[in-house]
């Protein structure tokens, strides 16, 4: 029997005239998403997506996997494919649903006939295949209040699916529709899950990623990259900048008074990361700082950081306690490697007392001491590109 996803749009159907373009990218995503895995058509009509295999081999369940974490999908199922007639329709039914009605005990019917000119209005087609499912399985009864699984008819232009249920899609928007941002990713448990957030809302990533070799490891390096292929899985390719870091790092160390250690660094790590942003068309910057996390994430902290930048900074998890992004990280399935022991360059010449309520002037004066033009320039020009 012939089986497809059927996937419905979400946010998108709010957009008004600049429906089609969010449609458009949505399809590309999708399109592009599923060619890693097989052969499929897709389609849209009607604010539905047709997902079809090209040949009986393509892998569904994967396919149903990559749909599960695609920005901009309400909800999706698989559905079986009839003719437009009710007989098949009926068939079809009672075969492919045979699985699932052996496991509930009730059951309702709902038709969507966006075909109008199939001959059974939407009150005919639920029960022609009510009744006839009723029968065929006499153990389930029809409950149209509390129904175990709720099954499906939708006659549309090209063929009739029948579905049971439906699963909650990755909701959010397109990534590609709101613009680039660059997202300044650690081996944490934070930025992974920033980074999703951002893409949630339609941002296509560039990652920067800052590396202080001897001091970090090459396995801390390789850490990130498994962490955004997990966050790659919804946001789609990211383009990751490793910056080496340790020159700075280490004049910093030898020029700043130690109590500004961490904040001095981050606001090179602004810095920086602006240029890059800038050389890559990305808008805004991304971090995984959560208000009063640590010393250098308290609000004087971030003032002094973010006076080091010219762009927007966006800290989606600003407002979040530790356990809500805990939860996030598992949800997306980061948090398994965000564990993993593997130095920052945050850990690196960390102070024994870090001066959480910096004052930019202080800040600014202490950095000051650095000859930094040529190093910044340096960490620039000798980055090294990832794709993932
Ligand atoms: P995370 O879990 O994301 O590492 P954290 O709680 O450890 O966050 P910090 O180490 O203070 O917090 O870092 C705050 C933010 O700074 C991170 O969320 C990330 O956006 C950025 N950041 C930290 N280390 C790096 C790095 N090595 N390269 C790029 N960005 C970094
Ligand atoms: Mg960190």
């Amino acid at each position: 029997m012939k089986e497809i996803l059927l996937v419905k749009l979400g946010e998108i159907v709010l957009k008004g005239l600049n429906r089609k373009a969010f449609e458009d990218t949505l399809l590309k995503n999708i399109r592009r998403r599923l060619s890693q895995i097989g052969k499929f058509t897709v389609r849209i009509s009607q604010s539905t997506i047709t997902v079809t295999p090209f040949t009986d081999d393509e892998d569904m369940d994967e396919a149903e996997e990559c749909i599960s974490k695609i920005f901009g999908i309400a909800s999706y199922s698989r559905a079986c494919v009839a003719e437009k007639d009710i007989e098949d329709i009926k068939q079809k039914a009672a075969e492919y649903l045979k699985d699932v009605f052996d496991e509930i005990s009730s059951f309702k019917v709902e038709a969507k006939r966006s075909d109008k000119k199939f001959p059974y209005q939407s009150p005919e087609i639920c029960r022609e295949v009510g009744g006839w499912l009723s029968e065929q399985f006499p153990e389930v009864t029809v409950d149209v209040h509390y129904p175990d699984v709720v099954v499906t008819v939708e006659i549309r232009d090209y063929a009739a699916y029948i579905r049971a249920g439906a699963k909650k899609g990755a909701g959010g928007i397109p990534v590609g529709t709101g613009g680039k941002a660059c997202v300044l990713i650690s081996g944490g448990i934070d930025s992974p899950v920033a980074s999703y957030m951002m893409a949630k809302r339609g941002l296509e990533l560039t990652a920067v990623h800052f590396a202080s070799p001897p001091y970090t490891s090459e396995r801390a390096e390789e850490k990130v990259v498994e962490l955004l292929r997990r966050v790659a899985k919804y946001s789609g390719r990211i383009k990751m900048i490793t910056v080496p870091f340790t020159k700075l790092q280490e004049a910093i160390r030898d020029h700043c008074r130690e109590e500004y250690f961490t904040i001095i660094m981050r606001r090179y790590m602004m810095q920086i990361a602006e240029q890059l942003a800038r050389q890559n068309d990305c808008q805004a910057l991304i971090t995984g700082e959560s208000l009063g996390q640590v010393a250098s994430q308290t609000l004087s902290a971030m003032v002094c950081t973010d006076s080091a930048c010219h762009m927007p900074v966006f800290r989606p998890l600003i407002g979040m306690d530790k356990e809500e992004i805990v939860e996030i990280s598992r949800k997306i399935d980061t948090f398994d490697i965000s564990i993993q022991p593997y130095e920052d360059c945050c850990t690196v010449f960390t102070p024994k007392h870090p001066r959480t309520r910096p004052v930019p002037d202080d800040v600014i004066a202490q950095q000051n001491k650095i000859d930094d033009t040529q190093l910044v320039q340096e960490a620039i020009n000798n980055v090294k590109i990832t794709i993932i």
